[in-house]
């Protein structure tokens, strides 16, 4: 890794991703899965990580283990959702996420765990970084058919050139995480109570800050009165990697602070 790296396409990484992470078997679409855990975010979540993303976040929390597709186990969606239950129930919370890498890879897996966390008593948290649904405007129709989601859409900077120096990715990535907020919007769903924005401003000077809110409410004003603001985790692997890019951030918080 290093400062001179080419640029990547993350649609092309995704696919590439995909097909290292997923497999079928006995008519199913598997996953590649590092860990389950509950957590205390979101007041308590049970919490699968993935392995496999369509970026590669320079402030990632999860890149020791994200591309790392030589390990981890495969499940089916049936088996994720029982697992994610199972510590949901004994530990008495309401939500359950797809977290680590990014849970939209895979998209049929997804869906079928979305289906059998329908019937259950749980609200499932899509997070991601809304690349694949901003590049498929059916992904965001297929998510609105369920009704016990909140999906959560986590921008990488505030603009084409942070989403780049931040992920290394192509600038066009940014404008999918905007165009993922449309289709979300176009399939129905309602900013606020079906969905909202994230965003990693721990690089984003104020006035970069500002105008992102700008473009946001250019979008639709709802999109604004609740974002969840980033900011970097100073975990000792964040750090070396921080330092691997020569990045400093300007706005952090010690892993022991975090909001729940
Ligand atoms: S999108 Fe999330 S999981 Fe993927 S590299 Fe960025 S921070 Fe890490």
């Amino acid at each position: 890794m290093g400062l001179n790296e080419k640029l990547y396409d993350p649609l092309e990484l995704s696919r590439s991703v995909e097909s290292l992470v997923t497999r079928v078997s006995g008519g199913s679409v598997e996953r590649k899965y590092f860990r389950f855990r509950g957590g205390r975010w979101y007041g308590g979540i049970a919490s699968a990580d993935v392995i496999g993303c369509n970026l590669r976040c320079r402030f990632c929390w999860a890149w020791y283990f994200r591309d790392r597709h030589d390990l981890g186990f495969f499940l089916s969606p049936e088996k994720v959702f029982e697992r994610l239950s199972e510590i949901a129930l004994k530990r008495g919370y309401r939500y359950l996420r797809l977290t680590g890498g990014e849970p939209t890879i895979a998209k049929e897996h997804l869906l079928e765990i979305l289906r059998l966390s329908e019937t259950s008593r749980f609200v499932f948290i899509v997070e991601t970084n809304g690349i694949l649904i901003g590049a498929d405007p059916t992904y965001a129709k297929e998510l609105s058919r369920f009704n016990n989601i909140y999906v959560r859409v986590s921008f990488k900077g505030t603009n084409p050139q942070e989403f780049t120096k931040l992920t290394g990715a192509t600038p066009t990535g940014f404008e999918l995480q905007l165009r993922a907020l449309r289709n979300l919007l176009d399939s129905g769903l309602i900013p606020g109570r079906d969905f909202g924005v994230a965003a990693m401003i721990g690089f984003s000077p104020d006035e970069n800050v500002a105008r992102f809110v700008t473009t946001l409410s250019s979008i639709d004003e709802r999109l604004v009165t609740d974002i969840d603001w980033e900011y970097v985790l100073t975990y000792p692997h964040v750090m070396k990697l921080l330092s691997r890019y020569n990045l400093k951030p300007i706005r952090t918080y010690k892993p022991d602070e975090v909001k729940e």
